[in-house]
């Protein structure tokens, strides 16, 4: 929720949901402290409730670190400690005694916020060593699984889809569908319209026009949490993690909806039985793109290669009916291109379906069933690799661009 809600929400993720039941766990917490307070002092008066106060609290809290328990109780001792000292030091430095301490907060506060956004807490923790994720999932039960598409069911279809974004006409009346167990690639220059489709059949923007049918029912204007509910999962072309998790931990992201678990059992730790499931399916979907032995690392310090492969295993482990993948293989070297090749083939042979975006004509030729191509947002043709590949007008438009 902290890094930008859209892949959160492309993995079936309510963030508003989120959002509420952490509101709601916050104040039944303050209302706790507050009781507790009140019983102690035996009085009730409104001055530690004041906006200082509540503006010392969110201090403490943003020096030590929000996104680390530690770091709030590091905070609250670091700020405890040097309003004392500083309650002493200052009237003597400056002569005349006052409230000056909250001067060298505010500096201290910009200082913070300048050079160590994430708090001080970090300091901490990359000094600690990191202990891996103990691997206890080997006898978990395995996550339930949707029944799949009969091959040549259809699946997709894409009609008369629009988006403006004010005066410039990013996809115009673009139509194609997709069967069950076809591999559609969808190429055109850079500024096509091509990452926007994809926007748009997953929810992610808003239509100006036209619809789209996922079995014969119309998804237009659902959330895209709602659409990855469908079966419909996908990858992005601006790789969308969380870098300071693990590889294992961001592929079982993409497990969310295959959980039953809520935020209480999670709190009571009921919910070990399907984590473990949860992890034993993201290892497994690692290994299947040949990372498993790097799944202990921070997503944060892989190369931009091997972050687009965790975005597909972070796909595969949602058990979709249609994956999308925008741009795969770029940045990725000829050797594991081929080996992301192979992986999609094999998910074809078990009846997965797949629309990919790609620069690299190689790969998309020698991969898709049919290709779609676009040009400034309108589809310009469509067919076989080889049609395409004769078409002169897609020579003119696409590979002529190249060079
Ligand atoms: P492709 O993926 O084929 O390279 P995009 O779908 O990313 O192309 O972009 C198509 C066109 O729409 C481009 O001209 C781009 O500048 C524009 N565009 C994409 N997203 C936005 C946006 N959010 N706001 C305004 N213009 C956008
Ligand atoms: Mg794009």
């Amino acid at each position: 929720m902290k890094n930008g809600a859209t892949m959160a929400e492309a993995m079936g993720i309510s963030t508003f949901r989120y959002k509420m039941e952490v509101f709601v766990i916050a104040a039944v917490l303050a209302a706790i402290s507050g009781w507790l307070f009140a019983f102690f002092q035996r009085t009730v008066n409104p001055s530690p409730f004041s906006i200082g106060k509540g503006i010392e609290y969110l201090f403490m809290a943003v020096l030590g670190g929000v996104s680390h328990v530690w770091g709030a109780f590091l905070g609250a001792a670091v700020v405890k400690l040097t309003e004392d000292q500083l309650q002493v030091l200052l009237p003597r430095l400056i002569g005349t005694s006052g409230n000056f301490e909250g001067i060298v907060f505010g500096v201290v506060l910009i200082v913070v916020l300048k050079y160590a956004p994430e708090g001080l807490w970090t300091f901490v923790v990359r000094k600690l060593p990191r202990a891996d994720r103990k691997r206890d999932w080997d006898t978990a039960p395995a996550l339930p699984a949707r029944d799949k598409p009969a091959r040549g069911e259809p699946l997709l279809q894409v009609q008369a889809v629009r988006k403006q974004f004010g005066g410039l006409t990013a996809v115009n009346d673009v139509s194609f569908d997709i069967q069950a167990g076809d591999i559609v690639g969808l190429i055109g220059p850079n500024g096509a319209g091509k990452s926007t489709t994809f926007n748009l059949i997953t929810g992610v923007l808003a239509l100006s026009g036209g619809q789209v049918l996922w079995r014969g029912e119309p998804i237009t204007g659902m959330a895209s949490r709602q659409i990855a509910r469908r079966g419909i999962s996908r990858t992005f072309q601006h790789v969308k993690m969380i870098p300071e998790m693990t590889v294992l931990e961001n592929v079982a992201l993409g497990g969310y909806l295959r959980g039953r678990s809520g935020t209480f059992k999670a709190m009571l730790r009921l919910d070990r039985q399907e984590e473990r499931g949860l992890f034993a399916e993201a290892e497994r979907q690692l290994a299947r793109i040949g990372m498993a032995d790097r799944m202990h690392e921070l997503a944060g310090n892989l190369a931009l290669g091997p972050q687009r492969l965790m975005e597909i295993a972070r796909a595969l482990c949602t058990d979709p009916a249609l994956l999308l993948l925008d741009e795969p293989a770029a940045g990725l070297r000829h050797k594991e291109k081929q080996a992301l090749a192979d992986v999609l083939r094999q998910l074809k042979a078990e009846g997965m379906s797949l629309l990919l975006v790609e620069h690299d004509m190689e790969f998309v030729m020698g991969l898709t069933d049919r290709i779609v191509v676009m040009e400034f947002g309108t589809r310009l043709m469509e067919g076989t690799p080889a049609q395409v590949q004769a078409s002169p007008q897609v020579r003119a438009a696409y590979l002529g661009t190249e060079h």
